[in-house]
């Protein structure tokens, strides 16, 4: 089974087709998806569909490009749907520093950063980043996260391989997605090479990141087998090996029991 741990299936490109789709899922090898909220509805309608579907889980938090959608009583409304039986993640939280130019607005990003990375703490929830032209910063802010042992995954990982070691020294997942597949994937390639396979997690980011030869139309965890194709010929082991260690990592870090 395949472990999708970051999809927004509440997108509006699955508007006409995502009942039939989501009900796919199960007969396509697809064992459970987390689906991820990014701006103030999905606080909403990602719950929403943990609710529906069985084996959709949630993760609540505010993307670092939505944190105009952030104040206390937001703050405190993610705190509430922490505590729901499918949550299973805050997030996606972190910094955007390539959509992101003004530093002061830079500078809010890492204040709510750091707000939804202490309710993790306070909720014992691991947390999924988002992280893009920010290497420097996360990482700073990462390391207190790690002092504070709260785990979770820097998902879509577009930095270094050295950078990898690092965060995976530090006890973070890595999430890899269909970049893995795009030609110019190399530094990510470098990066599923290095990285232990019992640190990697599958993952869309539906619906955008199709991998190859879907790149550029609409991601689902249909495709998910490409992925880990492209993992297990980098590694040298079957595409097999790579579902069932990835569908252990989510599982661990996520704590479903499945
Ligand atoms: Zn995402």
């Amino acid at each position: 089974m395949i472990f999708d741990s970051h999809a927004h299936y509440d997108d509006k490109r699955f508007d006409e087709d995502r009942d039939t789709l989501l009900k796919s899922f199960s007969e396509h090898g697809i064992g459970a998806v987390v689906n991820v909220c990014a701006d103030k509805d999905s606080l909403e309608t990602t719950p929403a569909l943990s609710d529906a579907y069985d084996h959709f889980y949630a993760a609540v938090g505010i993307h670092p490009s939505e944190i105009a959608d952030l104040d206390e009583t937001v703050l405190e409304q993610i705190r509430q749907l922490a505590g729901r039986e499918k949550t299973v993640a805050i997030g996606e939280i972190g910094l955007d520093y390539y959509w992101e130019k003004d530093p002061e607005v830079r500078k809010m990003q890492a204040f709510w950063f750091e707000r939804q990375l202490a309710l993790a703490k306070e909720t014992g929830l691991p947390v999924i980043i988002h992280s893009r032209d920010a290497a420097k910063d996360t990482f700073e802010i990462m390391q207190k996260a790690a002092e504070d042992q709260i785990p979770g995954v820097i998902h879509c990982y577009s930095y270094s391989a050295e950078q990898a070691a690092e965060y995976v020294r530090m006890g973070y997942y890595i999430g890899i997605g269909g970049v893995v597949t795009f030609s110019n994937g190399r530094k990510l390639r470098e990066t599923v090479e290095t990285v232990p396979l019992d640190r990697i997690l599958l993952e869309t980011d539906a619906p955008y990141l199709a991998p190859e030869p879907h790149r550029g139309k609409r991601n689902a965890s249909l495709f998910l087998p490409l992925v880990a194709a492209a993992i297990s010929e980098i590694k040298g082991i079957s595409t097999q090996e790579v579902e069932d260690a990835t569908w252990q990592n989510a599982c661990r870090l996520f704590g479903v029991t499945q």
